[in-house]
């Protein structure tokens, strides 16, 4: 298909993200991606992240430089002050079902695949790992599917292991030891326990609707023609290979954000690194790193997601100040349950050794000189974000992938500590002393190492970089 100027149009890649941050963000960098490619895209956003992208996000600005890229806005079904954060946010799942995906469809047929003068119909449909929906439409509409699990490929396959647990027994967990070791994921056994499962696991019944949902996504991938990982072959070899054997054909490519970055870099489009936030981005804290020492602050991040009771938050200050640290706190302001919200005396004794703002850059953050450590929930951009930037971590996992994640910092890659799901001032401190006192040195240099690796993954002779150029291709080739 040609251009009305006669020109080879170049394939067309429709991108559907899960309307939350951290998907927004890989499937953000990945559309980039393809942008730098000559692809044409057109990404699916809610109206409720579209306006605030547009409000506090680089990504407008971006995008304006990419003619082939295009957003297409639908309501996500939730209303503003829908919280979308903690338990709750599995909520958008079967709104986006309800509401998002009858429009979209309506939007797809209407418009003839989203063909126009200038725009081939959509040659191929890269959906969110959560849209169930799209193997079913993908097949109807004769497009090809290639799904996006944004979280690790470990989480990936411990889910699609269901049926194999089961028998083993392994679930459900009642009266069963949360550190049993779990022996019937194949490329985990020997350090996989119970309690590193996904936390949808952690139900009575294994007949539970949540359960029965994440699990059934899962098995979709098996329909898509391709699959795509945001991870490397350095990270998760052994488990890729093992996921490979139901999805001949698997592309990891991550980390996504670096493998951005370093294409920009070469292109020398540096100027073009864009940021994804749907907060406003408080700099200031850029300003006040730049006054502390080396190394010797420990940046504190949940992530968008998660939410902490009150008492959690008193644990953590009280953590944190005994370890007699220097931190950089991010409390989004939707981030503590219950009416009394964030103790304002917290707020003013933090003064003495850190700072508290409600959302950070959090990647420039990271790779900021003066942060040695950082204690996170384990979400996976934000622990890929950490390995890139040889950052130890030390993990407090809250849901999903985070619990496995965790595992694979503290026991597979040795770059982080896990206090799992205990939040208890003294085991805090603890694991704050050793990552920034006791054991700095150790974790610093198996963490810078962990980098460099991840580095050269993205470089032009890298797995990752190697293998989003067969993506490319294989996209391409779909045009033959
Ligand atoms: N993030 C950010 N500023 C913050 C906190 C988080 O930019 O103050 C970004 C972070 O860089 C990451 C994303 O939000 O890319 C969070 O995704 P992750 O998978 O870590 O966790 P989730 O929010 O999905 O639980």
């Amino acid at each position: 298909m040609r251009s009305e100027q006669g020109k080879e149009l170049p394939p067309h890649v429709l991108i559907f993200p899960y309307p939350v941050q951290g998907h927004l963000n890989s499937m953000l960098n990945l559309a980039q991606l393809f942008c730098l490619a000559d692809f044409h895209v057109t990404f699916i956003v809610s109206d409720f992240n579209h306006c605030r992208l547009l409000r506090h996000s680089t990504v407008p600005a971006t995008f304006s430089r990419y003619p082939g890229f295009q957003f297409r806005t639908l309501p996500d079904g939730l209303s503003d002050d829908h919280p979308r954060a903690g338990e709750r946010v599995m909520e958008i799942m079967s709104s986006v079902a309800k509401v998002t995906v009858p429009l979209f469809k309506k939007m797809m047929l209407h418009e003839n695949l989203l063909a126009s003068a200038a725009r081939r119909p959509v040659t191929c449909f890269l959906a969110d790992g959560l849209m169930s929906f799209a193997a079913d439409f993908a097949h109807e509409n004769e497009i090809p599917l290639i799904y996006f699990r944004t979280a690790t490929a470990s989480y990936f396959w411990a889910l699609f292991r269901f049926p194999q647990l089961l028998e083993a027994q392994q679930i459900p967990f009642q009266g069963k030891s949360m550190d049993g070791l779990v022996e019937s994921i194949p490329g985990m056994e020997g350090f996989l326990r119970r309690r590193h499962l996904p936390s949808f696991y952690r139900v009575d019944d294994v007949h539970d609707p949540i359960l029965g949902k994440v699990v059934a996504v899962s098995r979709h991938i098996v329909r898509a023609q391709a699959a795509i990982f945001n991870t490397s072959e350095d990270l998760e070899g052994p488990i890729v290979a093992q996921i490979q054997k139901h999805v001949p054909r698997i592309f990891s490519i991550g980390p996504i954000h670096e493998q951005m970055k370093t294409r920009l870099i070469e292109k020398e489009e540096e100027a073009s690194i864009s940021t994804a936030s749907l907060w406003a981005e408080d700099r200031s804290c850029i300003h006040w790193l730049d006054g502390q020492p080396s190394k010797s602050v420990i940046y504190v991040s949940f992530g968008s997601i998660t939410l902490v009771t009150r008492e959690q938050v008193l644990e953590f200050w009280h953590g944190l100040l005994n370890s007699s640290q220097r931190f950089l706190w991010v409390m989004r302001p939707d981030s503590v349950a219950g009416k009394d919200g964030i103790p304002a005396d917290l707020i003013e004794r933090s003064k003495e050794k850190g700072l508290v703002v409600e959302w950070a850059p959090q990647e420039e953050v990271l790779n900021h000189p003066a942060v040695g450590g950082f204690l996170t929930h384990s979400g996976w951009n934000s622990t890929l974000e950490s390995i890139a930037a040889g950052v130890p971590m030390v993990c407090w996992p809250y849901f999903a992938d985070q619990m496995i994640n965790s595992r694979f910092v503290s026991e597979v890659w040795k770059i982080g500590l896990d206090i799992k799901d205990t939040c208890d001032r003294s085991i805090i401190e603890k694991a704050i002393r050793d990552l920034m006192e006791v054991r700095k040195e150790e974790f610093l240099e198996r963490a810078d190492n962990m980098a460099k690796l991840v580095k050269k993954t993205v470089s032009e002779e890298g797995s990752s970089s190697k293998n989003l150029d067969r993506l490319i291709q294989y996209i391409k080739s779909l045009l033959l």
